[in-house]
């Protein structure tokens, strides 16, 4: 099939639920994607976070297969050796001591709700349910997760939605206070992102962070973080909150998790996990053999190849090459900000048609608004690949200067 053949069945027979660029995409590998026509795209946004390792990494293609051929799925009935192996890498290096595995970010999302509020009711007392997250947030799009998502738009004709959620404006610490007074008795948990990803990359202070830790302490309230998308090493740590110097009650993963595989996780502290017992919560799919063999690869990869440190530092020289940008065209050049491979261009104006104009020339990224663009490479690129993605933005900011 042709990119026409392929464009006119999905907009005839799937569901119009996104606005999608003219262009589909065949085929990948590394840092490359190619179009049915065979035209090649340096792939800068990794299938919006998921992408971690490139396209078609040799050690994740190779534990898929050989998953394939002993069996893909079996169900949680059973006792699943990559879902135990995965966990335990998991709790090896993070904050936390238990994992339930589920198939998405949203679903991940979900899970830490019902899991605090669990906690809540069994420890706060019987009305410990709300939950106070940030607006401007995104966590995904179930009702729950809809709802703790504090920006209208994602909530609009989907009313009633359910109960128990408020909203604060990150890194304002005097709103939070006000708003954990009022909630009083019934609130169960504050969530968050560390760095806002579909918010605009917005990164978090890290003195407001740790005030936010210090306050569930005091309170017995929990610290729930959203790392779907700053997590597996796109900040350069292998979670956001260790830039912090904090530790989540419960955080989530999916995106980069599977390395392109669906799989989700939500990992809490023994404490906290403790309020799920059997039957409370599960998943058909959650961590099955296929996705977990999968996301096996990715972290012994990750480990293997150094690439955390590679995030960290090719994060770096991106940054520079884009403030060097900022130096360049100041009046469209507003800030740069991101941690490792999680990168925010914000601008006075005009993003939707500089990410346009970038794809035009073989640069994929994504725009926020019509002020941020996003840049969510694979760890594996190169100085090369990031010098050509700022000389071609740097074509097309000195365009739009030039017609003004
Ligand atoms: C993408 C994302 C989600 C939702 O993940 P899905 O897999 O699309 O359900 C939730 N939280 C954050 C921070 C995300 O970036």
């Amino acid at each position: 099939m042709n990119s026409r053949g392929i464009m006119e069945l999905t907009n005839e027979a799937v569901m119009q639920t996104y606005s999608r660029l003219p262009l589909a995409l065949v085929k990948g590998q590394g840092t490359r994607v190619w179009d049915a026509e065979g035209k090649e795209y340096l792939d800068f946004l990794g299938g919006i976070a998921v992408n971690s390792l490139g396209h078609c990494h040799p050690r994740v293609v190779a534990a898929i297969k050989k998953q394939a051929d002993n069996f893909l799925h079996c169900s949680n009935l059973y006792y699943i050796q990559p879902q135990a192996e995965l966990a335990g890498w998991l709790t090896e290096h993070s904050a936390a001591d238990r994992v339930f595995f589920c198939n998405s970010g949203a679903e991940a999302n979900e899970a830490a709700i019902k899991l605090a509020r669990r906690w809540g009711k069994a420890n706060r007392g019987p009305d410990a349910g709300h939950i106070i997250s940030m607006r401007n947030s995104f966590h995904g799009r179930t009702l729950a997760t809809i709802t703790a998502t504090g920006q209208a738009k994602y909530q609009e004709g989907l009313e009633p939605l359910p109960a128990g959620f408020s909203y604060v404006t990150i890194n304002d610490l005097d709103e939070l206070e006000a708003e954990i007074e009022r909630q009083g008795d019934r609130l169960c948990a504050i969530m968050l992102e560390a760095i806002q990803g579909e918010g605009g990359v917005n990164v978090a202070d890290r003195g407001y962070l740790q005030s936010v830790r210090r306050l569930c302490d005091e309170l017995g309230v929990l610290l729930i973080i959203d790392e779907v998308q700053t997590g597996m090493g796109r900040t350069g740590k292998l979670f956001a909150y260790e830039h912090f110097d904090i530790e989540p009650d419960i955080f989530t993963l999916a995106k980069a998790l599977g390395g392109g595989v669906p799989i989700g996780a939500m990992l809490a502290k023994e404490e906290v996990a403790k309020a799920f017992s059997p039957g409370t919560h599960a998943s058909t799919f959650g961590g099955n053999p296929l996705a977990c063999a999968a996301a096996l690869a990715v972290v012994h990869t990750m480990e293997d190849e150094g690439l955390l440190e590679r995030c960290a530092k090719m994060g770096e020289y991106f940054m520079e090459g884009l403030r060097g940008l900022g130096k360049k065209h100041p009046s469209l050049v507003r800030d740069v900000r991101g941690k490792g491979l999680i990168v925010g261009l914000e601008l006075s104006r005009g993003a939707k048609d500089v990410f346009l104009a970038c794809q035009a020339q073989g640069i994929l990224i994504n725009a926020i608004g019509d002020k941020v663009l996003r840049f969510l490479p694979p760890f594996i690129i190169s100085e090369e690949e990031v010098d050509r993605v700022v000389v071609v933005l740097d074509g097309i900011l000195n365009g739009m200067e030039s017609r003004n």
